[in-house]
């Protein structure tokens, strides 16, 4: 069964108006569990809002959502948030972390309020950390990291609580060549050691290339490559 499933998805923005913008036309695809999929798409192609869509933050026009089978169309809104946190991993451009509290801070505290222990929620996060290179940065805050750390800590803070899916938005996209190369291998070694379904949209072909399957966004339709 696909993790994420989306079906003939229809998406557009001020419907009806002088500035109507119809960005997505019967977009489908489906990701197996355990698959990595790159989204290859210009900017302005509608990534963002499709991401948005599987990922629950945003409603489709037309079409079928389903995570793990189940279909997320006609969920009250207090369920489609809970099955979001309990679905959905995002990683965006920017990293978001809280600017006040550490790294090790950032990656309990979602853990904190989906019910998870401390001293659990605690160890999990050093594992975390130690995974992606960044173990000795526990105690700083994220003005006290480098570009790469954040964003090693926002996937941290992403898989916190062992989501079954990750959306990511361009996640190296803020990051110098050389640092957004490795950062984004820490990402899929992160991704493949925890078996993880991904979906993640980059400009970038070479790192599209160490997925599973790179499809394109052409026209308000998902194609493959
Ligand atoms: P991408 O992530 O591929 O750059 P987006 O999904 O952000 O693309 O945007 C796709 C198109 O939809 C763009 O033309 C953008 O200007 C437009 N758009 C996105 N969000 C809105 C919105 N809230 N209102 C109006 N237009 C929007
Ligand atoms: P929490 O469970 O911590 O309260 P939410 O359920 O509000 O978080 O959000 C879950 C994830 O979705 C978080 O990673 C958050 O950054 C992201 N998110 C929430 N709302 C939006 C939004 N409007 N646009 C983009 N991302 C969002």
């Amino acid at each position: 069964e696909a993790v994420l499933a989306l079906d003939g998805i229809e998406k557009g923005y001020n419907r009806g108006k002088p500035s109507e913008v119809i960005v997505l036309r019967g977009a489908s695809i489906a990701v197996a569990r355990g698959e990595v999929v790159a989204l290859v798409a210009p900017s302005g192609a509608g990534k963002s809002t499709l991401l948005h869509i599987a990922g629950l933050l945003d409603t489709a026009d037309g079409g079928r959502v389903a995570h793990g089978g189940r279909d997320m169309g006609g969920l009250s809104d207090r369920a489609r948030t809970e099955a979001r946190r309990a679905d959905v991993g995002f990683i965006y451009q920017f990293h978001h972390l809280l600017p006040e509290f550490s790294a090790l801070e950032n990656i309990v505290l979602p853990q904190l309020a989906n019910g998870v222990s401390a001293s659990v929620a605690e160890a999990r996060a050093r594992d975390l950390l130690a995974r992606v290179g960044v173990a000795g940065r526990a105690a700083h805050r994220p003005a006290q990291l480098s570009g790469g750390e954040q964003q090693r800590v926002a996937f941290c803070r992403a898989l916190a609580n062992q989501p079954k899916l990750l959306l990511a938005d361009e996640p190296t996209g803020n990051l110098d060549p050389a640092t957004s190369d490795q950062v984004f291998g820490a990402l899929m070694d992160l991704v493949r050691e925890t078996g993880l379904s991904a979906l993640i949209a980059t400009h970038n072909l070479d790192l599209a290339a160490q997925m599973d399957r790179v499809v394109r966004l052409d026209q308000g339709r998902i194609v493959g490559l």
